[in-house]
């Protein structure tokens, strides 16, 4: 593996001081600030102590002093935040872009929740649909948004294509925050069998094109779709957005005003990423695209009867 992660920096870098801050990152993990997401308004029984804010830090987020530990805190049980890794933060801030309180927000590849919360907070949409493919999935997702009492939220477990099929054109805002090659996880000292093979990286790279591809139906004219991984390779990140603005160039990429200083070097294109060498969290790659122009006729669907019939579970 060794190897492989060096191939991936030499692609990434061409400076040896950032390709070794990066091969240190994830085989000598350091610890990061824990990160909370409040659900509710902060509570003053919540003593952690807290880090500085960043200029571009969501509102309702706070990190935390290395070694306080959120999760074990009675707030947590009762669903006042959430926990996640500060690059979750970081990939949702895309959606600081969109000035529109959306009707529809779609969570396409959801479980266990975190940018389900996340744009649910920052949003306020009038319904969040929250989507996970994978069955075994779907009970943590739906616990953790019970836990932090997100509503109106329904959940779903269905492919995209099923989505697409079923309700086209029916989100204001669709989230794909892609299943990939996980390679921040080490990062965090987490384990990701496989992580820079290059038949897992195009395996992940088909599987992100083909869940854009469907998400790209789902979005109504003049609505949003935020692509997000959790993985350092171009192959999963700045070439599939390349293939989708080719593919679909009704969408337009969207910069974000609040992460320019984190443009990818690696494209031109208003793609952002955090790196683990940043020391602010595992690292993460994210990009903004609207739906810009109409292109076929798309017979609007009733989408609350549908819903009824085929949610998993609702919170109201
Ligand atoms: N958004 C979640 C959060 O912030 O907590 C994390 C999502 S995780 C990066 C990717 C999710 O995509 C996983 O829950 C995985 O089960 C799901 N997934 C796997 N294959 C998928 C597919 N073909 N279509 C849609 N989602 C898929």
């Amino acid at each position: 593996m060794s190897k492989l992660l060096t191939k991936l920096s030499l692609k990434l870098w061409s400076d040896p001081q950032q390709q070794q801050a990066f091969i240190g990152a994830l085989t000598e993990p350091q610890p990061y600030s824990p990160c909370i997401a409040w659900a509710t308004e902060r509570s003053d029984e919540a003593s952690f102590q807290r880090v500085d804010a960043l200029p571009w830090q969501l509102p309702f987020v706070d990190r935390l002093a290395v070694g306080e530990r959120p999760g074990k805190h009675e707030l947590h049980n009762q669903g006042a935040y959430y926990c996640l890794d500060f690059s979750s933060v970081f990939a949702a801030t895309p959606l600081t872009a969109i000035k529109e309180q959306p009707n529809v927000v779609l969570d396409l590849c959801a479980a266990p929740g975190g940018k389900s919360l996340l744009a649910w907070r920052l949003l306020q949409p009038h319904l969040l649909i929250s989507n996970e493919v994978i069955g075994k999935r779907v009970g943590l997702l739906i616990s953790n948004l019970k836990r932090c009492q997100i509503n109106p939220v329904r959940v779903l477990s269905a492919d995209p294509s099923v989505l697409a099929d079923a309700i086209p054109a029916s989100a204001d805002v669709v989230l794909v925050d892609a299943p990939c090659t996980g390679q921040s996880l080490l990062a965090k000292g987490e384990s990701a069998p496989g992580c820079f093979h290059p038949v897992s990286i195009k395996h992940n790279a088909k599987r992100q094109r083909r869940i854009l591809a469907n998400a790209s139906r789902l979005v109504v004219q003049g609505g949003y779709l935020a692509y997000m991984t959790c993985a350092f390779s171009e192959a999963e990140n700045e070439r599939v957005c390349r293939w989708f603005t080719r593919r679909f160039p009704h969408f337009a990429p969207q910069p974000v005003d609040a992460l320019l200083a984190f443009q990818s070097h690696l494209t031109d294109m208003p793609c952002y990423r955090i790196w683990p060498q940043s020391g602010l969290g595992a690292g993460a790659f994210t990009m903004l695209f609207r739906r810009t122009q109409e292109t076929e006729a798309i017979m609007p669907q009733p989408l609350d009867a549908w819903l009824d019939e085929n949610a998993r579970w609702s919170s109201e």
